[in-house]
């Protein structure tokens, strides 16, 4: 694998080397748009050269739009079960269940509309 590269060598290249893959944060930060400039520019010039860092801020992005989805639809649900969504956002349960161990901290609100979510689909599919 060799990329085109312009000639004369670059006296801030040994810094940066096109193996040194973006970490899970990086490109979750990189999608966030919550890497600091610096960090987001070697992000965005490491994204030029290597597919699989790409593929992976494309699945990402994909998850984030995901969520925006659900976020969106969530609008449209009828005022009862926002009513109920109320309710049990309330009535906040004692004691660790399932998802609370899956998401122990920086638990978004999306992640709780996700779970809502599920569960009406699962009601309204009966
Ligand atoms: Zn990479």
């Amino acid at each position: 694998m060799h990329f085109s590269r312009p000639s004369g060598p670059n006296p801030g290249h040994r810094e940066f080397s096109s193996v040194e893959h973006l970490s899970a944060e990086a490109v979750a930060g990189f999608v966030d748009n919550e890497l600091p400039t610096i960090a987001m520019n070697r992000a965005r010039i490491h994204l030029v050269h290597c597919q699989e860092c790409r593929a992976e801020v494309s699945e990402q992005r994909r998850a984030a739009e995901r969520l925006r989805r659900i976020a969106d639809e969530k609008v449209e649900v009828p005022s009862t079960l926002m009513a109920k969504l109320t309710s049990i956002a309330q009535s906040c349960p004692e004691g660790p269940d399932a998802q609370e161990v899956a998401h122990p901290r920086g638990e978004t609100i999306l992640a709780k509309v996700e779970v809502f979510y599920r569960a009406v689909r699962k009601n309204q599919g009966k």
